[in-house]
C-alpha cells in the first residue's frame, strides 16, 4: 500500500459522503481507518473518523456519530492541527444541535470562533456567529441574537475573497432577530436589500429561508394572505431539495394561516398535503431505521472479517496482537495468569511439496478445527501465519497451560489424514510461556518467550512441548 493509494481512498470516502452515499461512505471509512492505523497515517485515520461521524449523523444514528467524533478527538489531541480541530467543532456542533443540547452547542461555537480567529478563517468565524445567532433565536433571546448576527456580518466582511452569500446568511438571522424584537421596519429594510441583489437565485436554501422569514414577517403584521403566499413560495423551494422536516414546519404555518383567514377551501388542501407529508416522513424514518440496521450489520461483518484468518476462520495475527496486549494490561494489577502456547506443524513443507498446496491448506484447516473444538471459556486460538498457531489461556496456571498443550498435541497426533491411499499422522512442536505474574505486559514479549521455547522444541527433535525456562511451573 502506497501513500497515493491511501490518498485515493481518502478522496473516495469524502466524495461518497458528498454524494450522499452514506452506507458506502461508512464502509470505505472503515477500510481507510484500518489502513491508516496499520500504516500510522493519522491524516487517514482522522478523515475516516470524521466522515464516519458525519455520515452517521446524516442517517440519524447520533450515538454512532458521537462515538466516531470522540475517537476523532482522541487522535486529534495527538496529531491534529488547527484545521482538523475546526472540522471537529463543525461536526460536534451539528450533533449537539440535533440533540437540542444548546449549552454544549454554544460552547462548541465559541471554540470555533476562537480558533477561526486565530487562523484568520473569517468565513468559519462568520458562520459560527450566524449559528450562535440562530441558537439565541431558538432561545427567544433576540437581543443577543442580533448582537451575534452583527458580529457575524463584521466577520463576513473581513473574509477574502468577498462572499456575498456569507453576508446574506447572517443578515437573514439579523432580520429574524429584528422581527423577534418587533422592529419590523428594520427587519423589512434589510430583507429588501437581500432580494435586490438577485444573489439568492443561485442559493436555493437561503432563498427558501428568505421567503420563510417573509412569511413570518407578514404573519406578525397580521397580513395573512401575503404571509400564506410567502410560505407557499418557501414550500415550493424546499420541495426541490426535499427537506421533509422543514416542509412540515412550513405546512403547519400555512395551516394556521388558513384558520386565521377562515379559508376552509385552502385549509382542506393544505391539510391533505400535510397528511401526505407525514406519510412521507414516516416512510423516510422507516427507511432510515432499516438503513441504520443495515450499516450496523455490515460494519459487524467487516469487523469480523478484519479479525479472522481467511483460511481457517480463527483469529488472525492482527487481532491476536491487539486483544492479547489488552488482556495483559488488564490483568497486570490482578496478577492473573496468561499462558501463551505457540505451535508449529512439523515438516509441513512435505505436505505441500508431495501433495500440493491445496492439500497443505486442508491440513492447516483440519489442525485449526481440531484445536477450535478443544477451546474452552477464557481460551482463544489464532493463526499467526503459515503453519503456526497461538493459543492463549486466561486465569489458568502454567501447569494447566502445559496440560492444554498436551491435550492439543494428542488430538492432532490422533488425526488421520489420507492422500493417494496413504495415511499420515501430524505432529506439532509447542512452546509454552506465561506472563510471569504480570511482569510481561506486551504481546510481543510474551510471544517472544513462547517462540524461544518453540525453537527449543524444534531443536530438540520436534514433536514435543517445551516450557520457557523463565516461566516457573
Ligand atoms: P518445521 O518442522 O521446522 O516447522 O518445518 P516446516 O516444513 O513446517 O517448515 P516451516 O514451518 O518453516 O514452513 C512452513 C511452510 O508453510 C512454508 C510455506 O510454504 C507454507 N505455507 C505458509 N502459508 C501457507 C498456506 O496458507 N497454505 C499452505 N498450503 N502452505 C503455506
Ligand atoms: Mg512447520
Amino acid at each position: 500500500m502506497k501513500l497515493e493509494e491511501l490518498k485515493l481512498l481518502q478522496q473516495r470516502v469524502t466524495s461518497l459522503r458528498a454524494e450522499g452515499k452514506y452506507k458506502d461512505a461508512i464502509e470505505s471509512s472503515q477500510e481507510l481507518l484500518k489502513l491508516g492505523l496499520a500504516f500510522n497515517d493519522f491524516k487517514s485515520v482522522l478523515i475516516a473518523h470524521l466522515n464516519k461521524a458525519a455520515s452517521f449523523y446524516c442517517i440519524g444514528d447520533i450515538e454512532a456519530a458521537f462515538h466516531s467524533i470522540d475517537a476523532y478527538s482522541e487522535v486529534c489531541l495527538q496529531y491534529g492541527d488547527d484545521v482538523d480541530w475546526l472540522s471537529f467543532y463543525n461536526v460536534r456542533f451539528l450533533l449537539y444541535e440535533f440533540q437540542k443540547d444548546y449549552k454544549k452547542a454554544e460552547e462548541t461555537l465559541h471554540r470555533t470562533i476562537e480558533l477561526g480567529e486565530k487562523t484568520l478563517k473569517y468565513n468559519i468565524v462568520s458562520n459560527a456567529y450566524s449559528n450562535l445567532s440562530h441558537l439565541y433565536i431558538v432561545d427567544e433571546n433576540f437581543d443577543q441574537a442580533l448582537e451575534m448576527a452583527k458580529l457575524g456580518l463584521e466577520m463576513a466582511k473581513l473574509h477574502q475573497p468577498k462572499s456575498e452569500i456569507l453576508e446574506i446568511r447572517v443578515v437573514l438571522n439579523m432580520a429574524k432577530a429584528y422581527i423577534g424584537l418587533h422592529k419590523f421596519v428594520e427587519s423589512r429594510r434589510i430583507m429588501d436589500e437581500i432580494i435586490r441583489t438577485n444573489i439568492l437565485d443561485s442559493f436555493i436554501r437561503e432563498k427558501s429561508q428568505y421567503f420563510h422569514l417573509l412569511g413570518l414577517w407578514h404573519t406578525k403584521l397580521e397580513l395573512f394572505e401575503d404571509a400564506f403566499n410567502a410560505y407557499t413560495i418557501s414550500k415550493q423551494l424546499v420541495e426541490s431539495y426535499n427537506d421533509l422536516y422543514l416542509l412540515k414546519n412550513i405546512q403547519e404555518e400555512r395551516m394556521k394561516l388558513c384558520e386565521l383567514m377562515k379559508d376552509i377551501q385552502k385549509g382542506y388542501i393544505v391539510q391533505k398535503e400535510y397528511i401526505k407529508l407525514l406519510e412521507d416522513i414516516n416512510e423516510r424514518e422507516v427507511a432510515l431505521t432499516a438503513l441504520k440496521l443495515e450499516v450496523k450489520h455490515s460494519l459487524r461483518t467487516i469487523e469480523k472479517k478484519a479479525n479472522t484468518d481467511f483460511l481457517t476462520g480463527v483469529y488472525n495475527r492482527n487481532y491476536l496482537e491487539s486483544k492479547v496486549s489488552e488482556l495483559l494490561n488488564n490483568v497486570t494489577n490482578k496478577q492473573e495468569n496468561i499462558v501463551c502456547i505457540l505451535f508449529d506443524i512439523d515438516d509441513f513443507k512435505l505436505y505441500n511439496d508431495e501433495h500440493g498446496h491445496l492439500f497443505g491448506d486442508e491440513v492447516i484447516k483440519l489442525v485449526s478445527k481440531t484445536c477450535e473444538g478443544l477451546m474452552q471459556k477464557d481460551e482463544m486460538i489464532g493463526r499467526f501465519g503459515g503453519d503456526e498457531f497461538v493459543i492463549i489461556t486466561k486465569g489458568r496456571s502454567l501447569e494447566e497451560g502445559k496440560n492444554k498443550a498436551i491435550q492439543i498435541a494428542e488430538a492432532i497426533r490422533n488425526l488421520e489424514i489420507k492422500s493417494s491411499g496413504k495415511s499420515y499422522s501430524i505432529t506439532i512442536s509447542m512452546g509454552v510461556a506465561d506472563n510471569q505474574k504480570g511482569k510481561i505486559t506486551s504481546f510481543q514479549e510474551l510471544f517472544h518467550l513462547a517462540d524461544m521455547a518453540l525453537y527449543e522444541a524444534k531443536k530438540r527433535g520436534k514433536d514435543q512441548i517445551y516450557v520457557n525456562s523463565q516461566s516457573k511451573i
